[in-house]
């Protein structure tokens, strides 16, 4: 006799019950999260844990449950709890989760076919997108992983329609002008990455010097591009950033655009979080000049708060999005009117992207749009923005805390000052004091730069955060801060 199996649960009641208990506990888990410390450090023996060969036998679900209760789950990364602002991280949300859950369930692939219902939910959100941001109706828009995903769509796209030859037959590798591509050099490393992966190298990208409110600098963009073309190499792209990593600076968009429409280049913006500043009324202005991008990249697991992860791009021109991008096998044919699965007109989000399957990421993003609703939203980042503020005002009212760099947004960088300490023992002593606050799970900044000096940074995109927490966080970096210098 054959013996024919599946991948479903043997027991299907046993499965729920554990299904059930997990919906529980997380629950608990989610709603318990001020109560625990923000990280704490993996012992040895969890990451051994994860050593050893591939299961070659069964092993219950429940037992692989308590596995993961006991070996992952109180070792997160910490960015749920409200006193997590380390790098640029989300909090996620409770629906959203579960909506990743049901979008897992249905297990759709919305790269393709017409007359399924997942590719209409991620073209909605792409429309609501373009109405938040001032684009056309006619643009067009993908979701992706995250900003790093939207910056590499978005300069291919720039690239292969600003080359001016046959970039998709020709590459990169026939004799023409060498292609350049502008970015200031506060500029996020994915452009970097988006840059070399492109074929472009690295050295084709022009790092443009910051003012002092780290914009860049308009006269040097310009001179550098003239010194360009007077080299024979061809200006292509210029990359604003909406809102970058270290300081939440914004470019002068504005004057962005009008530079490219004068010189015939792409203007990009990278708007990870900070261009979600738009729903702020108070803060929005500074984001003028966005809906003039030719590609939007931004993401929605940073300010917007969504599960990881999820990104999306937004392109002008929908004609140049797709000629990057499409590509239709016998095996993919599409759109040829009619009935069936392939049978409709509309053009497959895979015609947008360089990948083919893709996930519903879609779903978490639409629950949670129409849970709150866009004003929520809005409240939520002008929440932010204010308690960024607050932090600042509590910076600015210590004499032993110095901001380093202007807050525009919802970044704040700062440090732990002394009379009479130099720039080396400053540096090691606020990298001390932040391995402190890690390490006792009191809170969760990160560290960066700031004009050479190392610096405590808070990136706040976190919707659980009351402003008691960064009470508690001053405290304890002057507490800390005094008994590592006694
Ligand atoms: C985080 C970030 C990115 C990269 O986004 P991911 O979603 O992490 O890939 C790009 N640009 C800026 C300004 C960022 O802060």
């Amino acid at each position: 006799m054959t013996i024919e199996e599946n991948l479903d649960p043997e027991d299907w009641d046993s499965m729920r019950d554990l299904g059930h208990q997990m919906l529980d506990d997380m629950f608990d888990h989610l709603k318990g999260v001020r109560d625990r410390p923000v990280w704490q450090h993996a012992p040895e023996e969890i990451k051994r844990h994860f050593n050893g060969p591939i299961p070659s036998d069964p092993e219950l679900p429940e037992d692989i449950y308590k596995e993961f209760q006991k070996y992952i789950l109180p070792y997160p990364i910490g960015n749920i709890n409200p006193r997590f602002w380390g790098w640029v991280f989300g909090t996620g949300t409770v629906f959203g989760a579960l909506a990743d859950f049901l979008a897992a369930s249905i297990n759709t692939n919305s790269g393709g076919i017409d007359y399924h219902s997942a590719p209409y939910v991620e073209r909605q959100l792409i429309d609501w997108f373009k109405g938040v941001f001032s684009f056309p109706a006619s643009a067009s828009g993908v979701l992706t992983g995250g900003c790093s995903e939207a910056n590499l769509i978005g300069l291919a796209v720039a690239r292969n329609t600003k080359a001016g030859y046959q970039i998709r037959q020709e590459g990169l590798q026939s004799p023409h002008p060498r292609l350049i591509v502008y970015a200031s050099e506060q500029a996020h490393s994915s452009i970097q990455k988006a840059i070399e992966l492109l074929g472009f190298g690295s050295e084709a990208l022009r790092l443009i010097p910051v003012n002092d409110q780290f914009q860049i600098d308009l006269k040097a963009l310009q001179t550098t591009i003239a010194q360009d073309r007077s080299n024979g190499h061809l200006p292509i792209c210029v990359v604003g950033a909406a809102g970058t990593t270290n300081t939440g600076s914004i470019d002068d968009l504005i004057s962005l655009a009008q530079i490219c429409q004068r010189e015939n280049l792409w203007f990009h913006v990278d708007g990870a979080f900070g261009v979600w500043a738009v729903l702020s009324p108070q803060a929005k202005g500074q984001l003028a000049g966005i809906e003039q991008a030719d590609s939007l990249a931004f993401d929605l697991h940073k300010w917007m708060y969504l599960p990881y992860d999820i990104g999306a791009l937004l392109v002008r021109n929908e004609e140049a999005h797709r000629k990057t991008f499409s590509l239709t096998p016998a095996y993919l044919s599409h759109g040829e009117g009619g009935r069936g699965m392939a049978g409709g007109d509309l053009v497959w989000l895979s015609d947008y992207d360089f990948k083919l399957s893709r996930n519903f990421r879609a779903l978490k993003a639409w629950f949670s749009f129409k849970e709150h609703g866009i004003l929520k939203y809005g409240r939520l980042i002008q929440q932010n923005i204010d308690q960024a503020r607050y932090l600042a005002q509590l910076i600015s009212a210590s004499p032993e805390l110095e901001l380093a760099a202007p807050v525009s947004l919802n970044v704040v960088c700062f440090r732990f000052i002394q009379p009479g300490l130099d720039h080396d023992t400053l540096d090691s002593l606020n990298k001390q004091i932040l391995v402190e606050l890690q390490e006792q799970g009191i809170a969760a900044p990160s560290g960066t730069l700031i004009h050479g000096k190392f610096v405590l940074h808070v990136a706040h995109t976190n919707h659980r955060t009351l402003r008691k927490d960064f009470d508690i966080l001053v405290k304890e970096v002057l507490r800390i801060g005094h008994q590592l210098v006694q």
